[in-house]
């Protein structure tokens, strides 16, 4: 058992921190909204009677964090809810040199594979045509030869399963993961027929989850990752 000897003292709070941890308590009570401008540095200072540099202070780790954005004129909007998780990880993923594409697939599948059996158990009438938009989307876009497009459309499609777990976590998760997974997806389209593939693909995962079977679901998202990833480490090795 721990000795009071072993306690370590205390550090005194930072102004900034309290100020930050101030403003971020505005924005878990939602009274600061994403989108929301944040009060002028002047007005700040007055507000919380401290100097203008602990506000700064305050305002560049919040931004750091992805909480806040910088817009013109020097102020500041809440960033949405999933932004400090994706900002994080696509830092994490750009500085740590020892995780891969691999890595970023393992870290789907966890994910998404039990996504799909949640939304095959849990998904509503706006769930299956929100995935059928983004499908329909994919199809319109491959005819047009529209790679961005047809990626913005995949991801559509796996962000519509993610909600449909109604779990919010999963789908913040999901919107992180997206940024990076994005970077990945644009050496597939050089592929011949992996874009075909995943609209078929995206069918089957679709057709799974509205006959509300998450044995198939989980089957289905398992082998549309799994043949994804396969192309796009063939992608990357070739340069
Ligand atoms: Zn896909």
């Amino acid at each position: 058992m721990d000795t009071p000897a072993s306690y370590q003292p205390v550090a005194r709070r930072k102004v900034y921190e309290q100020v930050a941890e101030q403003l971020l308590g505005q924005i878990g009570a939602r009274r600061l909204k994403p989108g929301d401008v944040l009060p002028p540095e002047r007005e700040l200072t007055e507000s919380f009677g401290v100097g203008r540099s602990s506000i700064r202070e305050a305002l560049r780790m919040l931004e750091s964090q992805g909480v806040i954005s910088a817009v013109n004129g020097g102020s500041f909007v809440v960033a949405d809810a999933a932004s400090p998780l994706n900002s994080s990880l696509r830092l994490m993923f750009t500085l740590d040199d020892r995780t891969g594409i691999h890595d970023l697939f393992e870290l789907r599948r966890i994910l998404e594979v039990e996504a799909a059996a949640l939304a095959a158990q849990r998904h509503g009438a706006g769930h299956l045509e929100e995935m059928d938009a983004a499908i329909e989307e994919m199809a319109v876009s491959l005819a047009d030869h529209g790679g961005e497009r047809f990626i913005d459309a995949d991801l559509h499609f796996h962000l519509a399963v993610a909600e449909a777990t109604g779990n919010r976590l999963v789908l913040h998760s999901m919107q992180a993961v997206r940024d990076v997974v994005r970077r990945a997806l644009m050496t597939v389209f050089v592929i011949p027929q992996s874009p075909e593939s995943a609209v078929v693909e995206h069918r089957s995962i679709r057709a799974a989850i509205a006959s509300g079977d998450p044995v198939r679901a989980r089957q289905e998202m398992t082998n549309h990752l799994v043949r994804v990833e396969a192309d796009v480490e063939k992608g990357v090795s070739n340069g």
